[in-house]
């Protein structure tokens, strides 16, 4: 199997719609003046397997519209056509196409196309209700003429972590799966690499890896509980099986692709280790400066610390600094040992496991 990165231009959106506002004026910062992100690619994808060429989306095209959050920058030659040819391929050889969602910088290429389009069937009735007319009418985003696709009914039943499934290749190795938000008949695709990786091709799912971990549904999703709900289902079935995750525009998706990066983990936690220092105090004046002046400040910057406690009873003294990791603890501990200050004699120094705290 080879999966293939096209790029049909780029678009900048607004800030406001990479980072929501909360609540009512969600939708509504989209429409007034803001900051715009970075150019960000439109990528679509063509994935050659068992001597078929199946294109996921068909990219952006120069006729474009911007839109109140969406500047688009498309030129003729970077159409589908073009995309297709910088990765050594052509349009006669395309046997199907299947798209993630509606919207236009996904579906405006298959002006281009010859070869039978599908849509999930649940997309396809959200882009025919009125709602959804009148919202395109206002934005001036018709759907591309000679629109009309086959239905793609996800009725495999569930795949991992994914409720609703459909195979779109026989050896089940290229599937779709339902991934409701950002539009309610979104559809992400999944390729079993020949690695047994799971190739996630993520449409507008979120527009970065970042907004994945982050949980945050986007702006134009009609209900933000059901894109949140799809992100966790995603980073589940990341947790079950090694997963490449590409979304359309996602600067990073090409490079994913390539180095074939799979989604990180959140790290396991380790238990914080303590320092625990006794000291005997043979000058108290000059064990009080040195606390205050070099002890207190050198251990509260060292990597990993996260909080400390210097006591004193008598002439003794003793204290106890946590740190983030037992290795940054054990660097500490050395530390403290080679360097005792003035005014003090070192009793005792070891590093023991946090097993509790409040
Ligand atoms: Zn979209
Ligand atoms: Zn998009």
């Amino acid at each position: 199997m080879k999966i293939h990165a096209l790029q049909t231009g780029t678009v900048r959106v607004k800030d406001r719609f990479l980072h929501p506002s909360p609540g009512r004026r969600r939708q509504l910062d989209l429409l007034l003046p803001g900051a715009w992100s970075e150019p960000l690619p439109i990528h679509c994808w063509a994935i050659e397997h068992g001597g078929t060429l199946l294109l996921i989306d068909t990219g952006e095209t120069a006729t474009a519209r911007d839109v109140p959050f969406a500047r688009f920058d498309v030129t003729v030659e970077q159409e589908l056509p073009g995309a297709l040819a910088r990765a050594g391929l052509s349009l006669a050889d395309v046997s199907e196409v299947v798209l993630t969602h509606h919207h236009g910088d996904h579906v405006d290429g298959v002006v281009h196309v010859s070869a039978p389009v599908r849509v999930n069937d649940v997309e396809l009735q959200f882009a025919g209700t009125a709602a959804s007319r009148v919202t395109r009418g206002l934005l001036r985003q018709p759907l591309p003429r000679g629109f009309a696709p086959e239905p793609l009914v996800l009725d495999d039943g569930p795949f991992g972590a994914f409720s609703r499934s459909r195979a779109l290749s026989d050896d089940g190795r290229i599937l779709a799966v339902a991934t409701p938000g950002h539009t309610p008949g979104h559809i992400s695709v999944i390729c079993i690499d020949d690695e047994g990786r799971h190739v996630m091709l993520a449409g507008d799912v979120s527009d970065t890896l970042e907004q994945l971990h982050a949980r945050r549904a986007d702006a134009v999703g009609p209900d933000p509980a059901v894109h949140v709900a799809t992100l966790e289902t995603i980073l589940a079935h990341c947790t079950e099986h090694a997963t490449v995750y590409l979304p359309s525009h996602d600067p990073g998706s090409a490079a994913r692709l390539r180095e074939s990066t799979i989604v990180n983990q959140p790290p396991e936690r380790t238990p914080m280790h303590a320092v625990v220092v006794n000291l005997t105090i043979t000058d108290p004046r000059a064990a009080g400066r040195a606390l205050h002046e070099q002890l207190v400040p050198r251990v509260s910057q060292a990597p990993g610390f996260v909080t400390g406690y210097w006591t004193a009873k008598g002439n003794t003294a003793l204290s106890m600094s946590m740190f983030e990791t037992e290795e940054a603890a054990n660097r500490m501990r050395e530390q403290a040992a080679a360097g005792v200050p003035a005014g003090v004699v070192l009793d005792g120094i070891e590093v023991r496991e946090v097993v509790a705290h409040a």
